[in-house]
């Protein structure tokens, strides 16, 4: 690994972009890095190879799309090369974007017609625009921690009593609609429908928080919130923009937790590694949509034929090789060997994850009862003993020690080789392209590094 990084490519070429580019970077969590952004000069299997040669096994993962690492199979490769060579796009519709469509259909039970946009934001911004187009209601919710984009609706926080926009620029009138709750908490939630029921026209929630350090729903927390939906005339928005054809499999998040959203959003892997992003439900509700109804939903690159082909064929690569069951194998020996390893580290760190997520979380206080290590996922076991103690809402995750992780943990990992996502709050994943060997090395690496702390 590079040792003098004031004389490294990716020094040179980040103080060259903090001339150029806001921040040096295109989204402000790859400025997170310390002391300075990685840059990347390719990718090879599981391993991105740095400006300056260094290689690293690598977890970002595009922050989720790229399922089988960063080395498409020939059958990706060669159906993204047609579609490039035949034209980039044309504003007409193609065939691929209907077979795109047909796939996520035949594969995720809620969805009977999809629309497909370009990115996740842009998904969640429309899902919410037709749940209130169709109940004619302002109001949404969200949880505490959840993430849907950059977009107004959704950059709120604080509580149904203290809210207020999360960004400058967002004015105060989209906090009055947007009311954020903790997740997995139905009681608060209850107590939102209580008050503004007749004017709530959707719930927004991820099925698990995946962009707060990785908290799995408890036992019963969606069915609640179907519930409460169906009783006020709600519509039940499940953001799986992450989560689609990652967790679950094919069936994705809402196959694996039994979940009944009305309005699904997708992104991410549906692009196979492009600009994707889709929203789907039942007919009735999508035809609101224009052109058949009259809620606006447009866009120049929307179904874009380049996106369409390399998410088709990712996804039929998934179905016809055993892709999930080798990344959620892997997630899981990395898990159960970081229980392992943080053992001796407890009280100090919490393993989260599912499937091919996972994340270590570093937090702050050492609970007095804390007194064996934590299983991964215990979320999902009311009858764990330490039930009590792991992160069920997003707040539980903020408290953790976030700034020192980034700040020590990571570039010492980042120096043994393994990239992760500097952010203690952003998961990270695990491809087709990783192996056993990856998993050995990372756990020795974790092993290494945490052993360093006093
Ligand atoms: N929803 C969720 C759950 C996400 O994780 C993200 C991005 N990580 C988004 C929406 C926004 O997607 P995009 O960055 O493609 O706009």
């Amino acid at each position: 690994m590079t040792q003098n990084h004031d004389e490294s490519t990716s020094f040179q070429l980040y103080d060259h972009a903090l001339e150029l580019l806001v921040g040096g970077v295109n989204s402000s969590v790859r400025a997170d890095p310390q002391p300075t952004p990685v840059f990347v000069d390719h990718g090879e299997g599981a391993d991105i190879v740095d400006a300056d040669g260094n290689q690293y096994c690598d977890y970002i993962m595009g922050y989720g799309p790229l399922l089988l690492g960063h080395d498409l199979p020939d059958s990706v490769r060669e159906s993204i090369s047609e579609a490039v060579a035949d034209g980039p796009m044309y504003g007409i519709p193609t065939d691929v974007e209907v077979k795109l469509a047909e796939f996520v259909i035949d594969h995720v039970d809620s969805v009977e017609r999809l629309r497909f946009v370009n990115s996740g934001t842009e998904a969640t911004a429309a899902a919410i625009r037709l749940a209130r187009g169709y109940t004619g209601r302002d109001k949404i919710i969200i949880m505490q921690g959840g993430y849907h984009g950059g977009h107004e609706s959704v950059l709120v926080e604080g509580s149904l009593d203290k809210r207020g926009p999360s960004s400058l620029g967002v004015p105060e009138t989209f906090a009055e609609e947007t009311i954020p709750v903790p997740f997995n908490d139905g009681e608060a939630l209850k107590e939102v429908f209580e008050r503004y029921g007749q004017d709530i026209a959707a719930v927004v929630t991820e099925p698990l928080l995946g962009n707060c350090g990785i908290v799995l729903p408890i036992e019963g927390y969606h069915e609640t919130i179907r519930e409460l939906c169906d009783e006020y005339g709600s519509l039940f928005i499940l953001d799986e923009v992450i989560t689609g054809f990652r967790i679950g499999g094919l069936q994705c998040a809402q196959g694996k937790y039994d979940i009944e959203p009305d309005l699904t959003t997708f992104a991410k892997i549906i692009g196979g590694g492009f600009p994707v992003g889709a929203i789907g439900g039942r007919a009735e509700l999508m035809q609101e949509f224009t052109p058949t109804g009259d809620v606006f939903e447009s866009g120049t690159f929307n179904g874009h034929p380049v996106t369409m082909a390399a998410g088709l064929e990712t996804l039929q690569f998934a179905k016809e090789h055993d892709v999930y069951s080798h990344v959620d194998n892997l997630g899981d020996q990395l898990r159960s060997g970081l229980v392992d390893i943080v053992e001796d580290y407890a009280p100090e760190y919490t393993v989260v994850g599912t499937d091919s997520m996972f994340k270590l979380l570093f937090t702050r206080e050492a609970p007095e009862t804390f007194d064996g290590h934590c299983r991964a996922g215990c979320v999902q076991d009311p009858d764990c003993p330490r039930f009590d103690l792991c992160p069920k809402t997003g707040a539980d995750v903020e408290a953790g020690e976030t700034d020192r992780w980034k700040r020590t943990f990571w570039p010492a990992m980042a120096e043994r080789g393994v990239l992760l996502t500097p952010n203690q709050l952003e998961s990270q994943f695990v491809s087709y392209a990783h192996t056993e060997a990856d998993i050995e090395r990372t756990l020795d690496s974790y092993q290494d590094v945490l052993s360093m702390r006093q």
